[in-house]
């Protein structure tokens, strides 16, 4: 149930509020952009102190899958869908039976899939009241399944194009400083010690950090050390936020290429990198396979072209790596006016799935 639409200043489409009297589920859903074709992004499922902070979280991330679908060549635009977790108990078939009907309202505008706090089993809920949902099992012969692996072979080939950028050199014998072991630190520590890289890791979970350690080799540091080691790549697979005014001086990897998503604290933190000599290849450029192949399971696609689109990647980023250092400008500046240009540019692709 959609109580009311508002609408940001920088967005072309709305924020739909949910606001169920009857269950006190409260949420919203962001559209940012449709310009390319519906609005495509998951839903986050969270504690915030207020709506206030539960929609400015969403429109942030809205614009954030704007820019990363456009940069990714889907036909999609940008949205989020932000849930707001109680703190006490809940029933969570009503949450998702809300949110299911709050998204079949929208009728086609906003495609959903998981997030931060939802599962596929949620997305199963979701199915059974909407189609317009992702992230489910994959289907025979199709595009589906757990998104890491494709998002971590993005990583991999946008490693190599920066390393070649920027150090003049392929990953054999480079050093990279894996920042997280999870599901997309993990499958990007395979591809870089078949690569010939040598690996750092840190995790705050012990257990992965023995599974990389023992199955490739990889040297374990603690979560403090691992910003500041002496490498040659640092990947940030962990968390949002970790580039900032105090990690970046201590920062001696002379690229950042890496996983997780929102790495740059504030806008700015980007030009401090570029101050200190250090390469950023911006995040939701190179960890653009998890939404191409949550994309490609939505359009029926199979696997063989989830590895065409994400084979891309690194070509995008080039050009990013360059026209920065052409202008002396920070690549993450760079990478929003190009995504900003490519939504103005656009012609929506109808979508038959
Ligand atoms: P995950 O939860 O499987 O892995 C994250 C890992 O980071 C965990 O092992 C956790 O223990 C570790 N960690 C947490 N805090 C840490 C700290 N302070 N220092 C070191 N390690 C810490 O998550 P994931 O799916 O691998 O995603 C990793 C990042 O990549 C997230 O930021 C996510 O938003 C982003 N991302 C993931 C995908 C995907 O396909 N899964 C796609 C795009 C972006």
């Amino acid at each position: 149930m959609i109580a009311q639409a508002l609408r940001p200043a920088d967005f072309e489409e709305c924020l739909h509020v949910i606001d169920d009297k009857a269950s006190g589920v409260q949420g919203v859903i962001a559209i940012h952009s449709m310009a390319r074709g519906p609005a495509a992004g998951g839903c986050r499922f969270w504690h915030y102190d207020s709506p206030a902070a539960m929609h400015a979280d969403a429109v942030r991330l809205a614009r954030g899958m704007s820019y990363k679908n456009a940069m990714a060549d889907l036909p999609f635009g940008g949205g989020k869908a932000v849930l707001r977790r109680p703190t006490g108990s809940f029933d969570r078939a009503t949450v998702f039976r809300v949110f299911a009907d709050a998204v079949a309202a929208l009728d086609g505008a906003y495609i959903t899939a998981e997030d931060v706090g939802t599962s596929i089993a949620d997305m199963k809920a979701v199915r059974e009241r909407t189609r317009y949902v992702a992230g489910l099992e994959p289907r025979p012969g199709k595009a589906g399944g757990d998104p890491s692996p494709w998002t971590a072979l993005g990583i991999f080939e946008s490693m190599k194009a920066t390393t070649r950028f920027a150090l003049g050199s392929e990953l054999k014998g480079l050093t990279v400083a894996v920042q997280g072991t999870g599901n997309v630190g993990m499958h990007l520590c395979r591809l870089l010690a078949d690569a010939g890289a040598k690996l750092i890791v840190a995790d705050v979970d012990r257990h992965r950090v023995e599974q990389v350690t023992l199955a490739l080799g990889a040297r374990a540091v603690s979560v403090e050390e691992i910003i500041g080691v002496e490498a040659d790549v640092f990947a940030p697979c962990a968390l949002g936020g970790v580039l900032d005014a105090a990690s970046i001086p201590r920062l001696r990897a002379r690229i950042v290429c890496g996983g997780a998503n929102n790495q740059l604290a504030t806008e700015s933190d980007g030009q401090m990198l570029l101050d200190r000599g250090i390469t950023y290849a911006p995040d939701y450029v190179v960890n653009a396979g998890g939404i191409i192949n949550v994309a490609a399971e939505y359009l029926g696609e199979t696997p063989g072209q989830v590895h065409e689109r994400v084979r891309k990647i690194p070509d995008r980023l080039q050009v990013i790596l360059a026209r920065a250092a052409a202008v002396g400008e920070p690549t993450n500046i760079i990478a929003d006016g190009l995504a900003r240009q490519i939504i103005a540019d656009a012609r929506p692709v109808p979508i038959h799935a």
